[in-house]
């Protein structure tokens, strides 16, 4: 099966941060792909910026050498490298001087698409936005790419909106959330609205309960002095948990169009029923053969910093009326993960003698690694001796499934870069959507930071601190293993 390129128009696309992490390990090895696929049409600029004194020969060098190093297999494509980097130019500029805007300004073109990424910290958000208006750079079609964090709490984001709305009009911005960029993740919207199967159970008729975990294996070494200001809270679960909970509890859009999406999942996030501290796990990660302990990571020994969240939530909806949601998060586990499972109710009734077993059918969404779904569905095991029931997997992972274009499958950045090219904002979170969620979460670290709470220790490598798991089996349920 051969993959569709949807061609883009001819396009300018200006990194602020051009030199940094972000750029170098994600953005451009992502775009190279594109260029490599086809979608990058001829006369289209990549335009490096940030402060560092380079011409265009160092710049492309340091971008070949971050290929080489994060490019996957396609770096050894050493002709289609070539011409990417022709592709590539760099401005040296300031964010917060006058130094190189007049350069920018010539460079960028007002008839073909222009996108600015702000790949920079947030709090230069502010100068890059005044800056390209000032300097007659961006125009009312320009789009800009923002990154998370978006804020620490709802007052910062709230400023943060406006800082970018007094130069850049709301169908103008994209903030990107990288998580609504992965495949399975459109692909949950995909099955669910495009299948007559699922649609018809999803609610609290049928559905016990649903479970999103994200665990990572790493810890927060090296960037432990920022993390340690954040936490998972703020970090992983205010954006990435928060949007991957929106579109499995959101109501079907009227059509598959930006604002339609985002008003269903706005409608999910401000049904979310604030959560007493007796159902939020905080954790933090001890030293292990591994590694050190999160104290150690973030140098501050008296942090009580989560580096690990468990929640039980409710939306107070008729769809979802009495079904709990449980999310965790954490860092330093037993195995790297991130998965949605959906767990339907028990049969009401089994026909079948001698069965005391539970079947339920479970739908489980895995977005890394090995992104894919299944549904485990009750059989009849194979062979005589009577009716046995077991519990098998109905596998949907892509990989089986679609041979070969797995391969070809974007990378969540360099498929929500396309969309920004392509002024498709679905996929992106709008202003509202982002205070909505702070407005959630802030009374909530607002709580804990009143009681002093004391995260608790969890083994390196484990699942999180024994509370987590007692937060399930107080209901009666509890957490899948995580399984890389
Ligand atoms: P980084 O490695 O520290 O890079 C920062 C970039 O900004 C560098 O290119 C730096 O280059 C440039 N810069 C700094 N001050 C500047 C100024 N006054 N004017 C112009 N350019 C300036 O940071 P990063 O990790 O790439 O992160 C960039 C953004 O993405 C941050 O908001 C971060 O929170 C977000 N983010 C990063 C990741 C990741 O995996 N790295 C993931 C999610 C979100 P010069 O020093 O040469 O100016």
């Amino acid at each position: 099966m051969v993959s569709r390129v949807i061609p883009v128009e001819e396009f300018d696309l200006v990194i602020f941060g051009g030199t940094g992490d972000l750029a170098r390990r994600k953005i451009l090895p992502g775009l190279f792909r594109r260029f490599l696929s086809g979608q990058m049409p001829a006369g289209s600029r990549i335009i490096g910026a940030a402060r560092s004194e380079l011409d265009n020969a160092g710049y492309r060098k340091m971008i070949s050498e971050a290929i080489a190093e994060f490019g996957g297999k396609e770096s050894s494509n050493t002709k289609g490298l070539e011409g990417f980097l022709q592709q590539l130019e760099y401005v040296a500029i300031d964010a917060r001087g006058e130094g190189g805007w007049r350069d920018l300004a010539q460079l960028v073109r007002d008839d073909v698409v222009q996108a600015f990424y702000f790949s920079v910290a947030p709090s230069l958000f502010g100068d890059l936005a005044e800056r390209l208006h000032t300097n007659k750079i961006a125009n009312k079609n320009s789009r800009i790419v923002v990154e998370k964090p978006f804020g620490r709490d709802l007052e910062s984001a709230r400023a943060l909106n406006e800082t970018l709305a007094a130069h850049f009009h709301e169908r103008q911005i994209y903030r990107i959330d990288h998580y609504l960029g992965k495949e399975t993740v459109q692909n949950l919207m995909a099955v669910r609205f495009g299948n007559m199967l699922f649609e018809p159970l999803w609610n609290n008729h049928y559905v016990d309960h649903i479970q999103i975990t994200v665990a990572e294996t790493v810890g927060v070494g090296g960037r432990g002095a920022y993390y340690d200001k954040s936490g998972a809270m703020r970090d992983m679960v205010q954006n990435h948990l928060m949007q991957l909970l929106c579109l499995i509890a959101m109501e079907p859009p009227g059509q598959f169009e930006a604002d339609a999406v985002r008003d269903e999942k706005l409608k999910v996030i401000r049904a979310l029923q604030p959560i007493d501290h007796h159902h939020i796990v905080r954790g933090q990660y001890d030293a292990g053969p591994d590694g050190p302990s999160y104290r150690e990571d973030a140098e501050n020994e008296r942090s009580f910093t989560e580096s690990f969240i468990a929640m039980r939530c409710h939306i107070a909806n008729w769809r979802w009326a009495g079904v709990p949601f449980y999310i965790r998060t954490g860092k330093r586990m037993k195995a790297r993960s991130s998965e949605i499972t959906v767990v339907f109710k028990d049969l009401g009734h089994t026909i079948f003698e001698g069965d005391e077993a539970r079947h339920r059918n479970i739908l489980s969404i895995r977005l890394q690694p090995n992104e894919g779904m299944d549904l485990q569905v009750t059989i009849k095991e194979p062979g005589p001796g009577g009716m046995r029931l077991i519990d098998v997997p109905l596998d949907m992972t892509f990989a089986d499934a679609l041979g070969d274009t797995v391969e070809d499958v974007a990378d969540a950045y360099e498929r929500l870069i396309m969309d920004v090219i392509r002024g498709n904002q679905t996929l992106f979170m709008r202003g509202d959507e982002v205070e909505a969620a702070w407005r959630w979460t802030d009374p909530l670290i607002e709580g804990w930071e009143a009681r002093n709470d004391v995260p608790k220790i969890y083994d390196a490598g484990s699942s999180g601190p024994d509370d987590a798991l007692m937060l399930m089996h107080r209901d009666g349920r509890k957490w899948r293993d995580i399984k890389g």
